[in-house]
């Protein structure tokens, strides 16, 4: 199989104590190798639980309580269940297999370390055939990739901006030779110029590489332009999966379109969502059947009671009553 990735399932709970709320419900999906995976969504859909989970970094009050993680990077006949492995376990995937680079960079780099050296380290450790004089060499190309100088390769992280930090976490990532690399807003500390110079190397270095991205973003613009393929979450679930032209040019879900809709031109900047009214729903209290349907403008009466499943329309999956196949299930309700 192509998959690198399998996730079947994925709950995550956050336990409080009038009851837990689920904000990642029966997530499925795969990623391909090589491919851009793209996660958007309004905030508080669900995406940067989805991707903590998916990482295995989620901490109480948020608890994974069903699913699988499938894995299946290079060297590895069977693919491996994150879910079930310990700390211990996982730390032999992190940055060899599985890199992370989340919203707040300072805790990927090590603090007593030049960068310039931690770079070289990571790319020895990796490529044992690798001399000094090479790791050099290909520690200042990446920097450069991400826009930063050999004064700064010569830093400790302390005395980076938080901005010049993400950029050095990123290049970490994808100099580290995983399969498959998570980004959650990665460039948020980062200016818009710069942003695109990072995603546009992103992609080359994925060309040359062969990495998978799963990239999370509120930037749908750029995901558009980033992105093999999109999920789009609302109120902890996916609600439709297709390629990025389908995301864009065809959307089926009625939240995707709206989505659509509020997409600014290209690279103009995200203000905020017009396409769609309301706001999305208090997860403590959702509302029945297909939790969109309070704002949704296609609503019709199977939509307050049946909660559609996701499911093949084409090359896409949607859950939505508008493109249900089984007619059954909603007349059954
Ligand atoms: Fe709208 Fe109904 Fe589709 Fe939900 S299931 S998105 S309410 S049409
Ligand atoms: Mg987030």
């Amino acid at each position: 199989s192509d998959d690198l990735l399998e996730v079947r399932g994925l709950t995550v709970e956050y336990v409080a104590e009038g009851g837990s709320v689920r904000a990642c419900d029966d997530v499925s999906f795969t990623v391909r190798r090589g491919e851009i995976l793209g996660v958007a969504g309004e905030s508080g859909s669900g995406k940067s639980t989805l991707i903590t989970a998916l990482t295995r970094l989620e901490r109480p009050p948020a608890v994974t309580t069903a699913g699988q993680i499938l894995f299946r990077p290079h060297g590895v006949a069977e693919p491996i269940d994150l879910v079930p492995l310990t700390e211990k376990q996982l730390r032999k995937h992190r940055w060899r297999d599985l890199a992370i680079v989340m919203q707040s960079a300072m805790n990927a780099l090590n603090p007593v370390l030049r960068l310039g050296a931690q770079f070289t380290d990571v790319l020895r450790h990796h490529d044992r055939g690798l001399g000094r004089a090479g790791a050099e060499r290909r520690t200042e190309e990446l920097l450069s990739l991400v826009g930063l100088t050999a004064a700064q390769a010569r830093s400790y992280p302390h005395e980076l901006s938080g901005g010049t930090r993400q950029r050095a976490t990123i290049a970490l990532a994808l100099a580290c030779g995983a399969d498959l690399v998570v980004m959650d807003e990665p460039t948020t500390a980062v200016d818009v110029v710069m942003q695109r110079q990072i995603l546009a190397n992103v992609l080359r270095l994925r060309d040359e590489l062969g990495f998978a991205v799963v990239l999370v973003t509120h930037d749908l613009s750029l995901l558009v332009e980033l992105a093999d393929r999109i999920a789009i979450m609302y109120a902890g679930k996916i609600v439709e999966v297709g390629t990025a032209h389908d995301i864009y040019h065809r959307p089926s879900h009625p939240y995707t379109a709206g989505l659509r809709a509020s997409f600014p031109p290209l690279h103009a900047p995200v203000e905020r969502l017009h396409g769609i009214p309301g706001t999305p729903p208090d997860l403590r209290r959702l509302p029945s059947g297909c939790a969109f349907h309070p704002r949704c403008p296609k609503r019709f009466e199977p939509c307050d009671s049946v909660v559609p499943r996701l499911s093949a329309v084409g090359d896409q999956e949607v859950a939505c009553h508008l493109h249900s196949h089984d007619r059954s299930e909603v007349v059954d309700a």
